[in-house]
């Protein structure tokens, strides 16, 4: 999914969350932590190219088309929303990180729905077992256009 496209969902959850949440602090986290939960994409990049990716065209590019990198994406994942979620609620965390994990789990729903991934995709374990591997990732085809 585009940026511009997390960018205008980020702020529409906000404005939701907004309606309950009365700390700005809060509704700024919820809202940029939907939009830079992609960061990870940019360590990726650093993993395979050992340099860090300043050129947009470049870092999409790398993570559509590049065949040889891996694909760790360790935010992009299922179990770290869940271990996010459960920390909140064990240890009773202030509504900040409620803010961050509900445009965490909003764009990585979204990223779901819009990106050509294999049903497993989000899942780090899944991402594990086949050694991060983006042949598995993406569904079959998708990377051939
Ligand atoms: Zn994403």
């Amino acid at each position: 999914m585009r940026p511009i496209n997390h960018v205008l969902i980020s702020a529409g959850v906000t404005a939701i969350f907004s309606v309950w949440v009365r700390s700005w602090t809060a509704i700024g986290a919820c809202f940029l932590s939907g939009i830079f939960i992609d960061l990870d994409h940019h360590l990726d990049y650093y993993l395979a190219k050992k340099k860090i990716p300043f050129n947009y065209k470049k870092l999409d590019h790398f993570c559509k088309k590049e065949r040889e990198a891996k694909i760790y994406l360790f935010l992009h994942s299922y179990e770290f929303l869940a271990l996010l979620w459960v920390t909140i609620f064990l240890f009773k965390l202030n509504v900040i990180w409620i803010g961050i994990a509900v445009g965490c789990t909003t764009h990585v729903l979204c990223d779901e729905v819009a990106n050509p991934l294999r049903p497993l995709s989000y899942f780090f374990t899944y991402r594990f077992l086949i050694g991060f591997k983006r042949e598995y990732f993406f569904k079959k085809g998708y990377r051939d256009e």
